[in-house]
């Protein structure tokens, strides 16, 4: 408090406040003390929450409840990590919120000996080819036609694991049927196609609001 006092005091008024720590309850308690009394923009972070696994739970942890609260402005995750993978944290908590929506947000299930495909092999390969993809979607993977078409319903794309083909769901509707060992070219075609649809939407919108392509 007394150094906001001191910058008050300079008349500087575009700051934050930040009192990051690496210890999850004294950041909870921390943030959670002085939103209580004062105003002004919080920047949240754990401080040197350590390596990629560990510091990512303490950071979801911390950050997520502090969030919930309504507390925070900005934030920073700060990993032992490549920083890249510090920004993918971070949308990830803010995504898990649904305070921002940016990218896919897979539903996949832990896999067990009902599985009808690998779905931790075919899960990490499309992380990795779809980690550009902006537009937000809900994509389900499931492997199993017992818990898939629960979720499938509720997806923007969903896919029930049988063999040997799988059942596709768009918009909560059945659609059709994919080759189980081709998935995840087949879902990536999909989730492509979908981004391509949405861009279109959004380039129609941006000429309605120019209201030169109204014809
Ligand atoms: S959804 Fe099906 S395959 Fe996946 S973990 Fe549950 S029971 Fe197993």
């Amino acid at each position: 408090m007394r150094d906001i006092d001191v910058v008050e005091r300079l008349t500087l008024d575009q700051y934050k406040v930040s009192v990051k720590a690496s210890n999850v309850f004294l950041t909870l308690d921390a943030y959670r003390l002085l939103s209580q009394q004062i105003d002004n923009p919080l920047h949240l972070g754990v401080t040197e929450a350590g390596v990629y696994r560990t510091g990512t739970v303490k950071s979801a942890i911390a950050l997520g409840g502090l969030l919930l609260d309504g507390i925070g402005d900005t934030m920073r995750i700060s990993l032992a990590s490549p920083p890249e993978e510090e920004i993918k944290i971070g949308f990830d908590i803010l995504k898990s919120l649904n305070i921002r929506a940016n990218g896919i947000n897979f539903i996949a299930c832990p896999s067990c000996s009902r599985q009808e495909f690998d779905v931790i092999k075919v899960m990490n390969e499309l992380e990795v080819r779809l980690e550009d993809v902006r537009v937000p979607m809900d994509v389900s993977v499931i492997g199993c036609k017992v818990n898939g078409p629960g979720e499938a319903k509720e997806a923007d794309i969903g896919v029930v694991g049988a063999s040997p083909n799988s059942l596709v769901y768009k918009n909560g509707d059945k659609s059709h049927l994919i080759d189980t060992t081709t998935l995840v070219d087949s879902i990536e075609t999909m989730v492509r196609e979908r981004v391509a649809n949405e861009q279109a939407r959004r380039d129609k919108e941006i000429v309605r609001v120019d209201g030169t392509a109204l014809v």
